[in-house]
């Protein structure tokens, strides 16, 4: 399922320019949404965690023509400056911004929600997978000088209890509530903010969840669609999103699961597949 993807041509991006945060390799959900975009014709500015990342995003990111690929932390407000100063350098305004960026404590990741999340753990997970969006959405918005649009990326851990995904869970909860009142300030410079809720992807975040192929085969067998979720359709919405396309949409946390939100029960037959 990862690799490169021949999305359809088209110019629903064309003239746009877009920071795309969290590609880490070509399993990520970013990478996916960065092809769609450049496959509709929008330039791009990736970023990157740290250098050790540098050698796996820059060949990536030039295989789409990208005007720029920088460093950036979003745990350094000195990293974050940087980047976003050098991308208003280069283009002085910018249309759109992908936030695809979460990380947590692997021990958090397993076991007891309660036992596992030290203040520590909690503070560190909310500050990288919620405030970076909060501090993203803020420096972007003031290059966004003729409305532009935005996207994060949640997952249903926020509104369910999901085995494992416990601390990771509480900041995406933060997450959306953040996207809604970023979408309150925002709108009145017509700056969309939405959030795309993913069902399980094989990405490294993902490995990183104890008893992962539970997680995996459970939203398989018991989404109406019966199948994983397709990264192409995570990358479909956020076009959809960030372009015209969503005009009007604003605030909005959009399922991309096969439908598993909705089911209450599995059907039997289904879980024995
Ligand atoms: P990924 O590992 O490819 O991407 C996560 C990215 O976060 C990486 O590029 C990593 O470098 C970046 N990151 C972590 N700490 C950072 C920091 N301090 N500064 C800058 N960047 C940092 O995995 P992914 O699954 O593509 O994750 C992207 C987003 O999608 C995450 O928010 C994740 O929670 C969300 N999501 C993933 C799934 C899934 O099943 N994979 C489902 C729903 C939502």
């Amino acid at each position: 399922m990862s690799g490169e993807v021949q999305f359809p041509k088209g110019d629903l991006m064309k003239g746009k320019r877009g920071m795309i945060m969290g590609v880490a390799n070509k399993n990520s959900i970013a990478w996916y949404i960065a092809q769609q975009m450049h496959a509709q014709g929008a330039s791009l500015a990736f970023t990157y965690a740290n250098e050790a990342l540098a050698r796996r995003v820059r060949p990536l990111a030039e295989s789409l023509d990208a005007e720029l690929i920088l460093e950036c932390d979003v745990l350094s407000d000195a990293s974050m400056e940087t980047a976003f100063k050098t991308v208003e350098d280069k283009w002085g305004e910018l249309d759109f911004l992908v936030h695809a960026i979460a990380f947590t404590d692997k021990t958090a990741l397993e076991g007891s929600f309660v036992e596992n999340t030290t203040r520590k753990i909690f503070r560190d997970t909310m500050d990288v997978s919620a405030f970076s969006f909060v501090d993203s959405a803020n420096r972007a918005a003031k290059l966004m000088k003729d409305g532009g649009s935005m996207i994060t990326l949640t997952y249903l851990g926020s509104e369910r209890t999901v085995p494992n995904y416990n601390v990771m869970g509480v900041a995406k909860a933060a997450l959306e509530a953040s996207t809604r009142y970023i979408a309150r300030d925002l709108g009145p410079k017509n700056i969309r903010v939405n959030a795309i809720s993913a069902g399980p992807i094989k990405t490294l975040a993902a490995a990183g969840i104890s008893s992962g192929r539970h997680m995996f085969s459970f939203s398989r067998k018991a989404s109406p669609l019966r199948d994983d979720t397709d990264p192409k359709g995570v990358a479909g919405a956020a076009l959809y999103l960030l372009s015209d396309l969503g005009a009007s949409c604003t605030g909005e946390t959009h399922h991309v699961d096969g439908g598993f939100h909705i089911v209450g029960m599995p059907d039997e037959a289904a879980l024995k597949e």
